[in-house]
């Protein structure tokens, strides 16, 4: 029997702190439940210290998945860590992740500190950290770029101040395979005590090599590797959880481990986070992209054909990729699509499939064909709670390629009917000015994407919009057969929740009897992470 790699999953913090990967709570808490399902060793929750979201999502994690280690991470200083342990108090199996970067770089020009200085930090924050909760994990930041015997002093002091685990980051995807192996072999063999403590990788993907210098990590005797769904994360993204989980498990004929991973889950997964973060992965990403498993050449469709094994090492089935065959029309029932979702991995509670129901027959009733992805796209969005204060009644658009476009709206709100026009050069432009004169609060459109969900000419255009209002970051999806149906729907998602925001924003400063400029409220102070 090979031995236990734990997966340590963090896109929850180290994905959703880059750019485009931000989530609210309720998304927070769908994507949690959905790691737990794929059966994740550790949960990486967020940054406690980092803001007032993020130390909210740690708790409502930390207080209802009670099977994963949840863990926060902190800076190596009391604030952070005891925030991050507040945060934790309700966890059944809390973890404290602190780091410190160690590398003469950044003792030099970020932390202004010697290493001698540096040492005794260490020494102290684990110590402290220990003293409060039974499972401390310490990251010697730009690990990949420390010298190598100031590394091992580093790692002694974590493991003599309690540290259960020690987690080795190429913080700057700058190592290559031989020598982040031979820095896990190293540490291994020169710090004492070093037996009862679990070594981790942790990889960025700067090089393409976040992956592969995962399973070098693991050759040099890493048990547990950081990672995250779609190698989202800074800059280039992290080593992608998917890839690593089966690399591992294709080549079981080789490498010294194995997951707990139900591979099964892993493109629900996928799919989940594309969904909460609009942000797609490429067409021929590694095991969950859209071409991962399409047989198009003549020569191989024809060796495929013959027996699946001649070019495929994995089966769609094993990572719970649907075969993309038409599955339901407008005639089918609420059973068959409840049965469907079911083989689909999605355990629908009652409320949940009448309204992926209702959703379903609106789309039934405009397009032919309704395919697997389809209904993932559908269920994604029904499960939404966003907050609905303007509701789309009507659309109206008028597009040239001759001069400008036209765009009614009629939106609802608690019973009463809003109507506004705009023009603009293009349908959706216009359809955004016309909801922002009903709404007043103008918001900026700074990324929008279209993405068509299943094949077909009739195939559902799928929009994700991020779009700022008061300088604030708000995303919406939509799914529609009209693409500037589905792009008002998700503009308005965004300024439903924009509006919501900036209102109860200045609700709460009137309750502390402050008055606030609606420009200051972006308070998201963020100090950093590795
Ligand atoms: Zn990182």
């Amino acid at each position: 029997m090979t031995e236990k790699l734990f997966i340590f999953d963090t896109t929850l913090r180290d994905g959703e702190q880059s750019p485009g990967c931000s989530m609210n709570l309720d998304e927070k808490l769908r994507m949690a439940r959905q790691l737990d399902r794929l059966g994740v060793d550790i949960l990486e929750a967020g940054f406690p210290i980092a803001s007032q979201g993020d130390f909210d999502a740690v708790s409502a994690i930390a207080a209802e998945l009670r099977r994963p280690t949840i863990a926060a991470l902190a800076r190596a200083n009391q604030l952070d860590i005891d925030r991050a342990w507040a945060a934790l108090k309700d966890a059944a199996r809390p973890r404290i992740h602190t780091f410190l970067a160690t590398s003469d770089i950044h003792l030099k020009f970020k932390l202004r500190k010697t290493r001698e200085e540096v040492l005794k930090m260490i020494s102290w924050a684990v110590g402290h950290a220990s003293s409060l909760c039974p499972d401390v994990e310490f990251s010697p930041e730009d690990a990949g770029r420390t010298d190598r015997s100031y590394l091992i002093e580093c790692c002694h002091a974590a493991v003599e101040a309690g540290a259960t685990v020690l987690n080795l980051p190429d913080t700057v995807g700058y190592c290559l395979e031989p020598e982040y192996e031979k820095m896990f072999a190293d540490v291994k063999a020169s710090v004492p005590g070093i037996g009862n403590v679990i070594l981790s990788t942790h990889t960025h993907n700067d090089l393409g090599l976040a992956v592969a210098n995962t399973l070098a990590g693991v050759r040099g005797g890493a048990r547990q590797v950081e990672c995250t769904i779609n190698g989202i994360g800074e800059r280039a993204g992290n080593a992608a959880l998917e890839e690593v989980v089966m690399a591992i498990f294709v080549r079981r004929d080789v490498e010294p481990v194995h997951t707990g991973i139900h591979t099964e889950e892993l493109y629900a997964a996928s799919q989940l986070l594309i969904h909460l973060t609009g942000m797609q992965v490429q067409r021929n990403k590694a095991v969950v992209g859209r071409n991962a498993f399409a047989h198009e050449a003549g020569i191989h469709q024809d060796g495929y054909l013959k027996n699946a094994t001649t070019y495929e090492i994995i089966s769609p089935e094993t990572v719970g990729m649907p075969a993309n065959h038409i599955v339901l029309g407008k005639h089918s029932g609420r059973h068959a699509l409840a049965n469907r979702y079911r083989e689909l991995g999605y355990d629908l509670t009652k409320p949940e499939i009448d309204r992926a129901y209702e959703l379903f027959t609106q789309l039934a009733d405009r397009k032919k064909n309704v395919y697997d992805e389809d209904l993932i796209s559908l269920v994604n969005e029904s499960f939404e709670h966003n907050p609905e204060l303007y509701t789309l009644k009507l659309l109206e658009s008028v597009a040239s390629s001759e001069g400008r476009s036209t765009a009614t709206i009629e939106l609802e709100r608690d019973g009463q009917s809003f109507r506004e026009s705009a023009t603009a050069e293009g349908p959706c432009d216009a359809a955004f000015r016309a909801i922002d004169r009903i709404t007043g609060t103008p918001g900026t459109v700074v990324d929008f994407s279209v993405h068509s969900v299943s094949a077909g000419a009739d195939s559902t255009a799928e929009v994700s919009i991020r779009a700022q209002f008061q300088e604030m970051d708000f995303t919406g999806k939509s799914l529609s057969y009209n693409v500037i149906e589905a792009a008002a729907r998700a503009y308005l998602q965004a300024a439903n929740k924009g509006v919501y925001e900036i209102r109860r924003s200045v609700r709460h400063a009137a309750a502390d009897g402050r008055s606030i400029h609606e420009n200051e409220l972006v308070d998201r102070l963020f100090p950093g992470g590795y």
